[in-house]
């Protein structure tokens, strides 16, 4: 076990890996492709205060997020609040929170409304993920859902949420991400947290305690190539030179790895190159008025550009924003459709053009800013038997290591989960870990074999 640790990403997988490994006395660098740290934890200003990218909430259950937040002293910046979820079915907002609100959902039939019920428990509760690896979630939910729940709401999410991958996403994949849900929900009501003042603050404060350990923070600083000899990596070059020496940590998505090894490596290539990623694209509005009371609205109406409207200032107060009110219009995209290839001009008249067809009171005089945020690597397309193609943390190449939201599967990826996935990383390094606490209540943990 080598003292030096150097981390290829700056994202949170990435920093927190290597707050564990200096606290543990490793002699570490963090080296970021980006101007700053943060990966898809990024924020801008608005107002007097900043706001995250793309839109970020926590659950009551995220232990490891919790551990992080106190070790910087930041956890009376967590808070919970009461959330309100929606539908938009048949060109109607439909409120979706309680079993009373299923009873009132008039698109399904009473049938339909007891087979969601009874289906959603049996997922979210029951059913063991290991099971349900090469079962599509389409075909399962078309079987014990029936047509009518699985048309009107699961193949309209899955769609939005997975495009032309819809069809093999795992039922496991389904367990995990009702579990992750249901175990923040009390007799129906979801707690959703928030950071106050936004994950600026985690990362400012996370960059600062690395900084009093002594790690390298080099920024603007992308690994080109890599060095390896005799299946050794040994260093690799980027803009500001080569770095040698140590183990290397990488955090970076699966599919750039892959694209950093050449013929020598084809066959670990290979492997890297079967996880594919979704893109997201997030318009975030400021708004004189609030579309509706809703936090979260699923859009299960098909020809919409975006999948969810997520009214930031329903979870939090707009007064954190000079009385602005926050929305994000969201949407996943695969990287070969039409949708990938717009530019932002094009992708705000989209969205904003469809507005209307949800919130009829909306005009486009209620908007006073619009900013579009846009990332590649949003996802991991979880298909069917995705834990065989999760690499091992510990590759086949010695001294390369490698720790991405690949290995959340089949829970959903988040930051709880990667900080958990940093802190797995550094066991794999030989790094003592037990003191961080660990949700077993998640539903699995794959790819740290070794
Ligand atoms: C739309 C959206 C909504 C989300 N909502 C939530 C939510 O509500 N709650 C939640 O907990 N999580 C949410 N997430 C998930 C969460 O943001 C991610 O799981 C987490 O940020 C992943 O962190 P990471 O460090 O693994 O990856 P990344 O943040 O992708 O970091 C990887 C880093 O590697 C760098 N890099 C890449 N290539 C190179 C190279 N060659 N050389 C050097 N550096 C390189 C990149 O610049 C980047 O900084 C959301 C994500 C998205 C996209």
């Amino acid at each position: 076990m080598s003292e030096k640790l150097t981390i290829v990403g700056g994202g949170i997988t990435g920093l927190v890996a290597g707050y564990i490994a200096a606290k543990s006395g490793k002699k570490v660098k963090i080296i970021e492709k980006g101007a700053d740290f943060g990966g898809l934890l990024k924020t801008f200003p608005i107002g007097n205060t900043r706001l995250e990218y793309y839109y970020h909430h926590f659950f009551t259950h995220d232990v490891e997020l919790k551990w992080l937040l106190s070790e910087l002293g930041l956890e009376e910046w967590l808070q919970f609040y009461d959330t309100r979820m929606g539908v938009f079915k048949n060109g109607k907002i439909y409120d979706f929170n309680t079993p009373i609100d299923l009873l009132k959902f008039t698109p399904l039939s009473f049938w339909g409304k007891l087979k969601f019920g009874i289906t959603s428990l049996f997922l979210g509760k029951i059913a063991r993920w290991e099971n349900y690896e090469n079962v599509s979630s389409l075909d399962w939910f078309y079987r014990w859902a029936g047509e009518n729940v699985t048309n009107a709401l699961w193949k309209p999410l899955l769609d939005i949420k997975f495009g032309p991958f819809a069809k093999s996403v795992p039922l496991a994949w389904m367990v995990g991400r009702l579990r992750q849900r249901m175990s923040s929900r009390n007799n129906g009501d979801e707690k959703l947290g928030y950071l106050t003042g936004s994950l600026q603050k985690l990362l400012d404060e996370l960059l600062k305690e690395l900084g009093r350990l002594g790690v390298e923070l080099i920024q603007n600083c992308e690994v080109k190539s890599l060095i390896i000899e005799k299946n050794t990596l040994l260093g690799f070059e980027t803009d500001k030179g080569k770095f040698f020496g140590g183990e290397f940590l990488f955090t970076i998505p699966t599919v750039y790895l892959s694209k950093l090894l050449d013929a020598h490596n084809q066959l670990f290539q290979e492997s890297l190159s079967k996880i594919k990623y979704f893109g997201a694209v997030c318009v975030v509005l400021e708004l004189t008025e609030k579309l509706s009371e809703i936090y979260w609205l699923n859009i299960a109406d098909p020809g919409f550009p975006f999948g969810g409207v997520i009214e930031h200032t329903n979870l939090i107060s707009e007064k954190f924003y000079g009385g602005r009110h926050i929305a994000y219009l969201s949407r996943y995209f695969s990287h070969d459709e039409e949708f990938a290839e717009l530019n932002d001009v094009q992708i705000e008249e989209l969205m904003i053009g469809n507005l209307m067809k949800v919130y009829p009171d909306f005009n486009v005089e209620k908007i006073k800013k619009a900013h579009i945020f846009k990332t590649y690597t949003a996802a991991t397309v979880c298909d069917l038997n995705f834990s065989q193609k999760v690499p091992d943390c510990k590759t086949p190449i010695f001294n390369l290591y490698l720790a991405n939201m690949c290995h959340v599967y089949p829970d959903e990826r988040s930051v709880n989960n990667s900080i958990r996935v940093a802190a797995e990383s550094c066991k794999v390094l030989g790094i003592d870990t037990s003191s961080i606490p660990k949700n077993v209540s998640l539903a699995g943990k794959l790819g740290f074999n070794s």
